[in-house]
């Protein structure tokens, strides 16, 4: 009898994770549905890669333009600076050359655990101006730059019970230098980040699948994502985390890795190569608006599922 009175608390831990989970579930579902303004998406996405923004590359003024383009965004979304504005300079070393950066930094205050945070990344420079071709990373991420924004948008029109910092990046084309100047200067305690969401190319597939990376290193983060998948119109495919033998590890392929070398667990949305990857054909017109929109709205489907769990 002693022994079983001993066993009360093991089993209650075991069977507690799918009771609290299904709990969440059934919260998550309780939720209106995640619905993306795709003429939004459309739009941002057009105009950041539009040949005005020169291709966006890091210490350039079609940077800026971009960062002027994202932080109005930002801030008709109703999200307010994480600093005292929503620049966050950095500067860096390129072959001896100080370059100047920064990334755009915006946070929505959480109603449940305002001190604890997801922070959602994505970069929005991109390659710039080549052998007089403008390279307009449209997929290369001006999709995912618009897809935040729509996470943005969404969040602050639905409270989350943590703290969203939406981290618009920099420099991630030089060595995801962005993401190690966020890391760097922790603008808030790198142990009160819950997870890094990061968006990288989200905007077109041939084969209707979009990847979720990082499930392998943290296996507890890919019930949301399971979840979140059961309502897309796209198909959800895990891996390229070191896990499937022989598939390219895109662990180090943006910036989800200076997260995970900070110990912050992380998933990282977005595609295989395609023939337009890094080249000036990348174009807005190569962009799967279908795709692209239920991408969006499954990676804010992921977060807001994550949200509800402490
Ligand atoms: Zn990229």
């Amino acid at each position: 009898m002693r022994r079983l009175l001993l066993l009360i608390p093991v089993l209650l831990a075991a069977l507690l994770p799918a009771a609290c989970s299904g709990t969440i579930t059934a919260a998550a579902d309780s939720l209106p549905r995640v619905q993306a303004d795709s003429a939004r998406l459309m739009r941002v996405v057009g105009a950041l890669a539009h040949d005005s923004m020169q291709g966006r590359a890091t210490g350039t003024p079609g940077a800026a333009l971009a960062r002027n383009l994202i932080s109005q965004e930002l801030a008709a979304a109703g999200v307010t600076p994480l600093g005292s504005g929503f620049e966050q300079p950095f500067e860096f070393s390129r072959s001896g050359v100080r370059v100047q950066a920064a990334n755009v930094l915006g946070v929505i205050r959480g109603s449940q655990w305002p001190d604890r945070y997801i922070v959602a990344t994505a970069h929005y420079d991109h390659l710039g101006v080549r052998n007089g071709e403008v390279y307009n990373g449209a997929d290369d991420n001006a999709s995912g730059t618009a897809a935040l924004l729509e996470l943005a948008h969404w969040f602050a029109g639905n409270r989350p019970q943590h703290s969203i910092i939406i981290a618009v990046l920099d420099g991630e084309e030089a060595g995801l230098r962005g993401a190690r100047a966020f890391v760097e200067q922790k603008p808030v305690p790198l142990g009160d980040i819950v997870a890094d969401i990061n968006m990288d190319m989200v905007g077109r597939n041939a084969s209707n699948e979009l990847f979720a990376v990082g499930t392998c290193q943290y296996p507890q983060l890919k019930q949301y994502v399971r979840e979140a998948a059961r309502a897309a119109t796209i198909t959800l495919r895990y891996g390229h985390d070191g896990c499937v033998a022989g598939q390219e590890d895109w662990t180090w392929m943006s910036d989800q890795g200076p997260f995970l070398q900070a110990g912050i667990p992380f998933l990282y949305f977005g595609v295989e190569d395609h023939p337009d990857y890094h080249q000036p054909t990348d174009d807005v017109g190569r962009l799967m608006p279908r795709f692209f929109v239920a991408a969006t709205q499954l990676v804010i489907d992921v977060t807001r599922r994550l949200d509800l769990t402490r």
